[in-house]
């Protein structure tokens, strides 16, 4: 088999068969075939596409090309939670618990930040103490005794996608629903989780602008599950502005803690709890999901969703207190508002600038070394459909630094309307 050959067959439109997908992808992890040929096939698979079928055999080489991780030592049935990246996006952090406090199990592994998405690790490290690198016979035992653990990925998984993902990223290539099915759901496949529910993000602050492309990779990522053998749902929701209110690792865990009060913000709410039942039904058979809504409800109501985010947090060495009282996580040094001198009603809140602006305040990372700043970030105080007066408060910027980049940026993300605007939807759509 000749590399030329398959770029040249994938770059003239024509379908590529198992065998040379699994050729590119062994070779390339192998270091055998060059960046500059694995940069041509993505670019070549970019511009003219694949079938699911090529999509599942992609899949499928990218996830035996490293570790797969065997789960089955944890009693049940175990489900994962993906969402292709958002701002504000904490829902793990909610999710998670309240899934486990309704007997399901989740044996997490996630990511850090980049650019102006950030990672739940990132945002579990703002707790004192917390590992995410727990040795992986401690990972199962936490799941088996308290259903929930949340850890890095072993170095190994999936290297396949390390190494093409950061190829990508400089060669205009990220953007390929292909490619984006692919990695993410040979990640989750190699995770080991029986059932995976996917949030796939819709908007100015996601991959994904349309609908209609986010439609695509939902479909085209739960039928890889379908093919594989993974129950697979994915949901389509609204990132044309922040998710919550929190954006920034200390201030979104408060956030999630808060919503585990019962005190969250409306949209984040609606979405944890959407998220949460679809993952309980998923994992008790014959279960309805207006029942799994009820338990999962009852989850915050009697705080054991809490008590659960508070176990795992002892047992992955974090300070549990933080969890009861969230004063103790390390406040930024100044807190400054963020004015608007305009009157009218916010139409649109762009949640690529505001992502952008917490980066600059130092809570996300520009290059993937960068370290970030647990205490920084943003708390906006109006969002789409709110009034706003001019002299209004938008939104609250807490530094380390000198914020007036960020706040420039904010001050931008907001456009007013004289017209009164709907607030906006949060689930688009399901594709089960
Ligand atoms: N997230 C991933 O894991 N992979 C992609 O290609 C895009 C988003």
């Amino acid at each position: 088999m000749n590399i030329v050959d398959i770029i040249a067959k994938k770059r003239d439109g024509l379908e590529l068969t198992k065998e040379e997908i699994t050729y590119f992808v062994t070779g390339y992890t192998n270091k055998e075939i060059p960046d500059y040929q694995a940069s041509a096939l993505c670019m070549a698979i970019f511009l003219n596409s694949m079938t699911d079928r090529e999509i599942a055999d992609l899949t499928f080489a990218m996830l035996h090309s490293g570790d797969v991780i065997d789960l089955t030592s944890i009693a049940g049935v175990k489900v994962d939670k993906h969402s292709t990246g958002g701002v504000g996006d904490k829902t793990t952090l909610v999710v998670g618990p309240l899934v486990a406090a309704c007997e399901t199990k989740v044996a997490k592994m996630s990511g850090r930040g980049l650019g102006h998405t950030g990672g739940t690790l990132d945002k579990l490290e703002s707790i004192d103490g917390f590992n995410i690198s727990i040795a992986s016979d401690d990972f199962i035992k936490q799941v088996n005794e308290i259903g929930i653990s949340v850890i890095g990925q072993t170095a190994n998984l999936v290297p396949a996608d390390k190494l093409l993902y950061a190829l990508r990223d400089v060669t205009a290539t990220v953007a390929s629903i292909p490619l984006i099915a692919s990695s993410i759901m040979s990640k989750k496949l190699a995770s080991g989780a029986d059932k995976i529910v996917l949030d796939v993000k819709c908007g100015k602050g996601a991959f994904m602008e349309t609908f209609e492309d986010a439609k695509e990779l939902a479909e085209k990522m739960v039928a890889i599950g379908k093919l594989l053998n993974r129950e697979t749902v994915a949901f389509i929701t609204n990132m044309n502005q922040p998710l919550g209110l929190a954006v920034g690792n200390s201030l979104e865990v408060i956030e999630a803690i808060d919503t585990l009060n019962g005190n969250g913000p409306e949209d984040f709410t609606l979405l944890c709890v959407e998220l949460a039942s679809e993952m309980v039904r998923l994992t008790h058979e014959g279960m309805r999901l207006e029942e799994a809504r009820q338990l999962v409800e009852k989850a915050i109501e009697d705080k054991t969703g809490l008590k659960k985010l508070e176990q795992m947090v002892a047992m992955q060495g974090g300070n549990q207190a933080f969890v009861i009282d969230t004063s103790m996580f390390k406040p930024s040094n100044d807190v400054y508002d963020v004015v608007l001198d305009e009157t009218g009603f916010v139409s649109a809140l762009d949640a690529l600038m505001i992502g952008e602006a917490a980066m600059h305040l130092g809570a996300g990372r520009k290059v993937k070394t960068d370290e970030v700043d647990h205490a920084v970030g943003i708390i906006l105080t109006k969002k789409i459909g709110d009034e706003i007066k001019a002299g209004d408060v938008v939104a609250k910027v807490h530094a380390n630094t000198e914020p007036t980049e960020a706040i420039n940026i904010i001050k931008k993300a907001f456009v007013l309307s004289s017209d009164s605007i709907d607030k906006a939807k949060m689930v688009y759509d399901i594709v089960r």
